[in-house]
Order: structure tokens, then C-alpha cells, then sequence
């Protein structure tokens, strides 16, 4: 059981930034609107994620951390959708293969908090009672103590703690609804508190991505045969010598994809002079039955069913966009 756990924990666990993904993606699919997380020694001593989320009831806690569990499917729909996202029912069971974890929770309705871990070959879960507030908390220490092969592919401190913070970051751009508090070492390096007004937004855009990115960047929301483009764009708040602003979510996943990637270049064509760089933060919504997400969790890749008829539809609702900035 150990060993599969291992093999699987390769999949699912590349580096501290892969466990930090998927703990958030689990306080949110748990309905948290706070998230606090906690970093040490850019993961490698010390991952922590506490969340306000529906919690884990005393009964489910051993099963949340054995494999292929998990409480997100419930029809044969619902799989097909799950594996179309790549591993599901093994994050826990994976990163508690090669770690120290520890899942403590308390669901509202139940009056005490437990706290669940697993230890040994048989990977045989223990539970005791715990103090916690409704939601729950992932603790991980010393990834990959077990693992040396992975654990000496880790870079350092700053690497590792650049990769969670780029991907707390990719996150919270996509839930302005949801508070995020991300530190290092004890120190406080991103606070973000839930943004739903349109100052707050914005705020929060500035925090992400910049106060020269906020201040130039447009709004565009459009929506026509069935798909729905919203979020910022800037023809020329980025320049070669500041971190590019390129964030690109199809359905609420960030993707970086080549036909994507293809016709935003085109949209900014006539405006990329002067050292400029396409700059944006974009949110396309479409019928889920018409993109396959790779399999590949971590690759970002998305396939459109039609693709041509995404492209020219996109392409043309950016140019569009920035034509009427323009005049
Ligand atoms: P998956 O997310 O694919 O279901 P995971 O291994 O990531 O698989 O999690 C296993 C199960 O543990 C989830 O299905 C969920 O029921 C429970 N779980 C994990 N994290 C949380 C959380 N933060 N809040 C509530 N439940 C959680
Ligand atoms: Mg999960």
C-alpha cells in the first residue's frame, strides 16, 4: 500500500507548489471563503493549509486519506468530469505517503474537532480528539523525508517558496471571493481579503498583478454564442523589463495554451511596439462538454471540440476590446 501510495504521490506531488494546489482546490471544493496557509522552508520543513470550509466528519476522516477516496463522485457523470480533471481521490493519500501529515477537522455540526494521521507500511490511519474551529486544517511536515530521490530534485527555499506563491497567486485570481492569507517563515506575504466590489477588485488586481497593470487595464465582459469572456486586459501596461501579466482561466482553471496563447498575439498584434508585451487577465466561460482538460493536472493544457471556432471567437472579442480603448 505504501509503495502504490509513493508511485502515485510522483503524479500528484512534484513539489511544495503541487501539494499547495491541491490543498487549496480541496478548502474550496469544501465551500472555505478563507484560506490561510502557511509555508516553511519553501515547503520542504513545513506546509500548512486551515480553511473555514464544510469540514470532515469524525467517520470520514480515516477515508479521507486512503486512496481513490473521495466524496466528489457520486454518478458515473460525475467520474467522467473527475477524470477528465486528472487524479482525483489520491491527493491526501499521496502526500501522506511521503510526508508527516496530519488532517485535523470539525464539520459545524459536530461538537468536537478530531485529528487524523497515518503512520506504518499498511498506512492504517489513527484518530484522536482535537481543538479546531469549523473547517479544517492540512499540516504537512518534512516532504519527502522518505523519498530522496524527489526530495534532492526540491530547489532552494526561494525556488520552492516562488512556485506556492505563483500558484496562490493564479488562485486567488480566480476566486475574488475567498480570502487569502499566504506566509513564509512567519512572515505575512500575501493578505487578500475577499473583494467583491469593484473597488475591492481592483485592490485586489493591484496586489496580484501590479498598480500599473490595475490603473491601464480595461474591463470587458461579452458573451455571445455561448461562450462568455470576462476580466482585464491592458494593450500596453506590460514592457520586457516587468513580470508579465499573462493569466489565461478557461472554465476557472488557469491554462497556458498554445492556441490560446495564439490568438491573443494576434488580438494585440497592432499594438505590441515599442518593447510591449500583451498583458491580461481573462476568464473564458464556456459548456463544459466542449473542452477536455489534459489529464495532466499540472500541464494546463486544454482541448477545445472547436477549436477554430474558439480562436477567431476570442481573437475577435480581444482585438474588438482594444480597438474600442483605442479611440
Ligand atoms: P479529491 O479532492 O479528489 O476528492 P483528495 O485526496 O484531495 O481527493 O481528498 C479526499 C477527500 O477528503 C475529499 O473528497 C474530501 O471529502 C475530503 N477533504 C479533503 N480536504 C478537505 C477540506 N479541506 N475540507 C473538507 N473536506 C476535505
Ligand atoms: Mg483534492
Amino acid at each position: 500500500v505504501e509503495l502504490a501510495n509513493q508511485i502515485a504521490a510522483g503524479e500528484v506531488v512534484e513539489r511544495p507548489a503541487s501539494v499547495v494546489k491541491e490543498l487549496i482546490e480541496n478548502s474550496l471544493d469544501a465551500g472555505a471563503t478563507e484560506i490561510v496557509i502557511d509555508i516553511e522552508a519553501g515547503g520542504r520543513k513545513r506546509i500548512r493549509v486551515r480553511d473555514n470550509g464544510s469540514g470532515i466528519a469524525k467517520d470520514e476522516l480515516a477515508l479521507a486519506l486512503a486512496r481513490h477516496a473521495t466524496s466528489k463522485i457520486s454518478t458515473l457523470d460525475d467520474l467522467e468530469a473527475i477524470y477528465s480533471l486528472g487524479f482525483r481521490g489520491e491527493a491526501l493519500a499521496s502526500m501522506s505517503s511521503v510526508s508527516r501529515l496530519v488532517l485535523t477537522s470539525k464539520p459545524a455540526a459536530q461538537q468536537q474537532a478530531w485529528q487524523a494521521w497515518t503512520n506504518g507500511r499498511d498506512m492504517q490511519a489513527q484518530i484522536e480528539p482535537a481543538a479546531h474551529p469549523d473547517g479544517t486544517t492540512i499540516d504537512i511536515s518534512d516532504l519527502f523525508f522518505n523519498t530522496p530521490a524527489r526530495r534532492k530534485f526540491l530547489r532552494t527555499d526561494k525556488t520552492e517558496f516562488g512556485h506556492i506563491d505563483e500558484m496562490v497567486k493564479r488562485i486567488a485570481l480566480s476566486r475574488f471571493d475567498v480570502s487569502f492569507q499566504l506566509r513564509h517563515n512567519q512572515q505575512l506575504v500575501r493578505q487578500l481579503p475577499i473583494a467583491n466590489t469593484p473597488k475591492q477588485r481592483q485592490q485586489r488586481l493591484a496586489k496580484l498583478c501590479g498598480s500599473l497593470f490595475a490603473e491601464q487595464a480595461q474591463r470587458i465582459s461579452v458573451e455571445s454564442q455561448g461562450y462568455h469572456l470576462e476580466g482585464w486586459f491592458a494593450p500596453s501596461a506590460g514592457c520586457r523589463h516587468q513580470p508579465d501579466v499573462q493569466y489565461f482561466f478557461v472554465n476557472g482553471r488557469m491554462m497556458r495554451d498554445k492556441l490560446l496563447a495564439h490568438a491573443l498575439r494576434q488580438a494585440y498584434e497592432p499594438w505590441l511596439i515599442d518593447e510591449k508585451v500583451p498583458t491580461y487577465v481573462l476568464f473564458l466561460r464556456l459548456p463544459a462538454e466542449q473542452v477536455d482538460v489534459n489529464v495532466h493536472p499540472a500541464k494546463h493544457e486544454v482541448r477545445f471540440h472547436q477549436a477554430r471556432q474558439v480562436h477567431d471567437w476570442l481573437l475577435q472579442q480581444v482585438r474588438h476590446g482594444l480597438q474600442a480603448v483605442e479611440q
